[in-house]
């Protein structure tokens, strides 16, 4: 049994080490730093409640003033946007500027994984699985979350702050999220 376990753990770690190793090589040849490109990336998979400092630095596991240097980077060189939340003033929502949408793309076509398609569903239930023996939430797709309401065909509402997603927000990650 904790033979298994320790298998599958080393095939995580040589996962995550070769995609930061690639994640790592394409943010040289942008002229980046990784933690830059790791943030881009991001920006392009998380939701509306997802899109703050806070939110990007508990993601990536590193300290909020380290990720806040960051940002002040990207935008000043123009990668991404903030906009003040409407209601919560203490809050920007970060997304990516042209530039930085056109960095996404080069790292799309730049970064094969390979079959990912035909692993999802294993790796899906792999991070549910994970987080729930270790007593983590959040930063799962929408779509699982116990909050996720869907009503009528293709019109969801979170039950968390009942606003109204779209199909597109559902494909999205979610630091609230909550698996059932
Ligand atoms: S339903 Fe869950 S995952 Fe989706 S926006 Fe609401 S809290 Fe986040």
């Amino acid at each position: 049994m904790s033979k298994s376990l320790g298998e599958v753990g080393q095939l995580i770690e040589r996962l995550t080490a070769l995609n930061r190793n690639l994640l790592r090589q394409f943010a040289t040849e942008e002229g980046l730093q990784l933690v830059h490109v790791e943030i881009l990336q991001y920006l392009t998979i998380c939701n509306r409640y997802s899109d703050s400092t806070q939110a990007i630095s508990e993601y990536l596991g590193q300290t909020k003033g380290s990720i806040s240097q960051s940002i002040g980077h990207l935008e000043n060189h123009d990668f991404i946007k903030k906009v003040q939340d409407k209601i919560d003033k203490r809050i920007f929502h970060i997304s990516l500027s042209s530039r930085g949408e056109a960095v996404t793309e080069r790292l799309l076509k730049k970064i094969d994984m390979g079959g990912s398609g035909e692993f999802e569903p294993v790796l899906k239930t792999m991070l549910t699985s994970i987080q729930k023996k270790n007593g983590l939430k959040g930063f799962n797709t929408c779509v699982s979350c116990k909050f996720n309401q869907n009503p009528k065909k293709n019109t969801f509402v979170c039950g968390l702050t009942n606003e109204r997603l779209s199909p597109d927000d559902v494909k999205k990650i979610c630091r609230e999220h909550e698996s059932h």
